[in-house]
């Protein structure tokens, strides 16, 4: 009956502290003879091995703390990208609605009231077709700002010549500098070719071409110049214009940050060209920056590395 109940009590407490451990707490509690060799050695066994367990738990504690501060890091960042989405939402209806309710109230007046002058019609039309207009673009502009980000847009990538783009761009912009009085000139050195997609190579220069005639005064300047770089190839856009103050460089390159209108006066854009034109030279593993001083003129400029889309065009062909 005595070995059935050490029997007992050793296998119950093998479970909780190791067989040889619970033999030798048995043996010491009925008082058997002391442990031998064998029995020794078992215990620094087990010791050896709860020194092993307990080293490994430290272990996955130390991994569980890495893994909790990163869900905690990865928490912050979609909370701000939360917060950036309702700030873009609201931006968004805002600048959808700003026009919308221009052309309405505008529209309601000529409607309501007939006997408005000739002159007066004329100009609440014309605000008319501006909203029109800019409601068109900033439409257009998100769509093509969504499909970008979105990894949806399209990239037709060839070798091309920058020349021949800079070129058509001038032409398809020649009329726009005509109209504002602002004189263009257009410096450019051979380079070599690139690899891109035409199109949105010519959508970046346009934009940085109208954004220059139009931020320039009558009588302004604006200079083009196209030239081989360590990197790859070279586009500047030049004007001197009001200038963008240091502390505005990355913010106009936000969606929806506009910072020169009180300063200008100038007709609200829709803050979408600049951030879509630097999505487009990075897709081309480019830059795109500005080098400004308040008062100075602007120089917008971008780099195209030489395997230009060899990257991108891969994904896209
Ligand atoms: P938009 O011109 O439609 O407002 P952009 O993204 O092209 O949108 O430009 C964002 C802002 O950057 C402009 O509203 C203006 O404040 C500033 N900006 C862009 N180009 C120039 C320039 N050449 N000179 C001065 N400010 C500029």
């Amino acid at each position: 009956a005595d070995a059935d109940l050490v029997h007992f009590a050793e296998t119950q407490l093998a479970g909780a502290i190791g067989g040889a451990s619970a033999r030798v707490l048995v043996a010491s509690v009925v008082q058997e003879e002391p442990p031998g060799l064998d029995e020794v050695m078992d215990i620094l066994d087990e010791a050896s091995q709860v020194r092993a367990y307990s080293h490994e738990l430290e272990q996955k504690s130390r991994e569980l703390e890495t893994a909790s501060a990163e869900l905690r890091a990865a928490n912050a960042q979609l909370q701000e990208l939360d917060r950036m989405k309702d700030e873009f939402m609201s931006s968004v209806t805002h600048e959808l609605r700003t026009p919308l309710t221009s052309i309405r109230a505008f529209s309601e007046i000529l409607r309501e009231d007939p006997r408005t002058h000739l002159a007066d019609r004329m100009r609440f039309l014309t605000i008319i077709v501006k909203e029109t207009e800019r409601l068109t673009r900033l439409i257009n502009q998100l769509l093509d700002m969504a499909k970008i980000e979105s990894g949806n847009a399209e990239w037709h990538t060839s070798e091309l010549d920058v020349q021949e783009a800079i070129r058509d761009s001038v032409e398809a912009t020649s009329q726009l500098f005509r109209d504002s009085g602002v004189e263009l000139s257009v410096s450019m050195q051979p380079a070599p070719r690139v690899r891109a997609d035409r199109d949105r190579l010519m959508q970046v220069i346009m934009n940085l071409l109208s954004n220059a005639v139009k931020f320039c005064p009558r009588g302004g300047r604006v200079e083009v110049r196209l030239a081989p770089a360590p990197e790859g190839v070279r586009v500047d856009v030049q004007d001197n214009g009001p200038g963008i103050s240091p502390a505005d460089h990355e913010i106009i390159f936000e969606k929806f940050r506009q910072v020169s209108d009180t300063l200008t006066g100038k007709p609200r854009g829709t803050g979408l060209g600049l951030p879509i034109s630097r999505k487009i030279v990075e897709h081309f593993g480019g830059r795109l920056w500005v080098e400004s001083e308040l008062g100075r003129g602007a120089t917008f400029s971008f780099v195209l590395p030489l395997d230009a889309g060899a990257r991108a065009g891969a994904e896209d062909e």
